[in-house]
């Protein structure tokens, strides 16, 4: 199949060469000529715009790009994805935004008879090199299974979570927790050091008792313990703390329109904040551990 792809940082750039191993043709873009460059070496195309990209016979566009603002840049608009594709052309934004943007871009893509599925991922930059990613998917259910086949080359989970915008429900409710686990994991790691234990042992115990979660054995934050996580190559690529704050954001935002506490998560979202404005936005999130680390670099 011909599949265009938009987006291609530290998620979008792996996800795309799995569907190049996949036998798939590939057009891409993205802002960074670099990223271009990249994988135009491992047999993509390059197109000049997102209208470029439409223009071509693609039959399905991904996109993987930061927030809402540049999910709507892409697809909206006189020169976006929407107005200059095919009818037909199925579209699946892989971005994690806000529901209602997502259900909003949807609305505008079926109007030009395009199908559109929500559906953005968790498993991290491993589990998008790997092809094990989680798929949470919103839309209509033929839809889903005309792009299942498209996703299992990405995913390893493909889970249908219901209508337009359900796909970003799912995954802001995952963040969520996730945003609050890592600072519970850092937390304790740094407490058991400073009380003299070593890191390796006490996140090999973390792991084999109750505390355990994929902040403690798949990423831990302290730097040593899991040789591929980013804490032990100095917080680089991984998830941004800048993109955790965002999903904490649009967590409290949902919070907010649902009329539902989240406590926990509003303390999560001012430490990441805190930790952002001292300009590590940068840095994977896991880097939080820092503000616990009396050792840690500022
Ligand atoms: P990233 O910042 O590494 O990559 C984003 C890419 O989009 C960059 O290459 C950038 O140049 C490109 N881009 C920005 N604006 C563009 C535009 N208008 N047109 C074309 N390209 C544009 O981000 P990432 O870590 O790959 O995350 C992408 C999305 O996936 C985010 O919504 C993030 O929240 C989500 N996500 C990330 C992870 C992770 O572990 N990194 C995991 C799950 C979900």
């Amino acid at each position: 199949m011909h599949i265009g792809f938009l987006g291609l940082g530290n998620m979008g750039a792996p996800m795309a060469r799995n569907l190049l191993k996949a036998g798939h043709r590939l057009s891409v873009f993205d802002l960074s000529e670099a990223a271009v460059a990249a994988l135009v070496e491992a047999g993509a195309t390059a197109a000049a715009s997102p209208a470029a990209l439409a223009r071509t016979d693609v039959e399905l566009i991904v996109s993987m790009l930061p927030a809402a603002a540049q999910v709507k840049g892409v697809y909206l608009g006189a020169d976006g994805l929407i107005a200059q594709v095919r009818p037909g052309v199925m579209l699946i934004d892989s971005s994690t935004i806000d529901p209602l943007s997502a259900r909003e871009v949807t609305a505008a893509a079926r109007a030009h008879d395009n199908p559109m599925l929500d559906a953005p991922v968790s498993g991290g930059t491993g589990g998008a090199a790997a092809g094990t990613l989680t798929f949470m998917v919103g839309g209509t259910a033929e839809d889903f299974e005309r792009a299942r086949p498209v996703l299992a080359a990405m995913g390893r989970n493909i889970v249908h979570c219901g209508p337009a915008g359900n796909g970003q429900v799912a995954k802001v409710a995952n963040n969520l927790l996730l945003g609050i686990s890592m600072i519970g994991v850092a937390e304790a790691m740094s407490l058991g050091v400073a009380l003299g234990m070593d890191p390796q042992v006490l996140a090999g115990i973390l792991n084999t008792s109750s505390g355990r979660c994929w902040s403690s054995d798949t990423y831990n934050p302290f730097p040593g313990v899991l040789e591929n996580a980013p804490a032990s190559r100095g917080y680089s690529g991984g998830f941004g703390t800048d993109l955790m704050l965002k999903d904490l954001g649009l967590a409290s935002e949902a919070a907010r329109q649902a009329r539902q506490p989240v406590f926990l998560g509003a303390l999560a979202q001012q430490l990441y904040q805190a930790f952002s404005a001292q300009g590590n936005g940068a840095l994977d999130f896991s880097a939080i551990i820092n503000l616990y680390r009396k050792d840690a670099q500022a």
